[in-house]
């Protein structure tokens, strides 16, 4: 038995020094972290940066070469759902299958942030559910999730404040980068497979051509004949400055209009529907500026 008491005080030392995680925790010790489910790595990316080890996050679609307009959810993903404590969504139609999740598991204790519900001011006319696309939106998902977390965790207050204060910062950093693209660039006209990043253009305040092609190609639909001759002739003319290509929706209309784009020398940007893998949602949005910036110097070199 000696051997034994020797392990417990063991045990005990290395509680009081802090040296065992929550799963050796005393009775009135920091409660198991809150399981957040976002439908999109997007979110999933926000809700971890903003609640740290207060929460566990899963994200159902963060396969970036997964269309996320086709995404059909499997019985795990109802599960999760139905364990988890905050669930987080885009909305617009963009991901109706979660709506269909969350009606379909009740919970009595679940809050859900819709993104596109928070700044309904902000959405296009055209009613484009890629709302992920605007820092503001995005701000406004890390506000209302760093609420809810201060509700349920008022021990770690000032955890959550500098998360979200260093998030804001962050997303500072991405405004100041637009504006400056902005600057260097005004005005452009542009066109794109599919209007992923059409709340982007807007806050560059750039004209996005072949609006009719984009949808159709969202929506998995056939764009007219007509559409498609303008919007090759938009590219063979030089009557936009860059091909916005979707790298998540593609099919073979967008393959042949990414050729048709090189070879009449428009530069071709390869853009996203959610957040790549090990990438925080600032960094997404500055590397996709970056390319921006990359491929018109690109143009201009020529
Ligand atoms: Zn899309």
């Amino acid at each position: 038995m000696r051997s034994m008491r020797w392990w417990r005080r063991g045990i005990l030392v290395l509680l009081s020094s802090g040296l065992l995680g929550p799963a050796f925790a005393a009775p009135g010790a920091a409660p198991a972290p809150l399981p957040v489910v976002a439908a999109e790595s997007t979110y999933g990316v926000i809700a971890q940066a903003i609640g740290g080890p207060l929460v566990t996050v899963d994200s159902i679609i963060r396969n970036p070469n997964v269309d996320p307009h086709s995404f059909e959810a499997t019985p795990a993903v109802a599960r999760k759902v139905a364990q988890a404590r905050i669930v987080l969504l885009n909305g617009v139609g963009y991901d109706d299958w979660m709506q269909k999740m969350l009606a379909a598991n009740p919970a009595a204790r679940r809050d859900v942030i819709v993104a596109a519900a928070l700044l309904p001011s902000r959405l296009q006319a055209d009613r484009n559910p890629h709302v992920f696309y605007d820092p503001q939106v995005a701000l406004a998902v890390a506000e209302r999730l760093a609420a809810l977390l201060r509700a349920d965790r008022p021990d770690a207050v000032a955890q959550i404040d500098a998360n979200l204060a260093r998030f804001k910062a962050d997303l500072a950093q991405v405004t100041a980068a637009q504006a400056a693209l902005a600057k260097a660039h005004p005005q452009l006209a542009v066109t794109a497979t599919e209007p992923v990043v059409g709340y982007l253009l807007r806050q560059l305040g750039w004209r996005s051509l072949g609006h009719s092609l984009q949808f159709a190609v969202m929506n998995d639909s056939e764009p007219s004949p007509a559409a498609v001759a303008q919007f090759e002739d938009n590219l063979r003319q030089h009557k936009v400055a860059l091909l916005f290509y979707n790298r998540q929706v593609t099919d073979p209309l967008t393959d042949r209009l990414r050729a048709i784009a090189t070879k009449a020398g428009v530069p071709v940007v390869g853009v996203d529907e959610f957040v790549p893998p090990d990438t925080s949602y600032p960094q997404w949005q500055l590397q996709t500026l970056d390319a921006i910036r990359q491929a018109l110097a690109g143009a201009r070199a020529r």
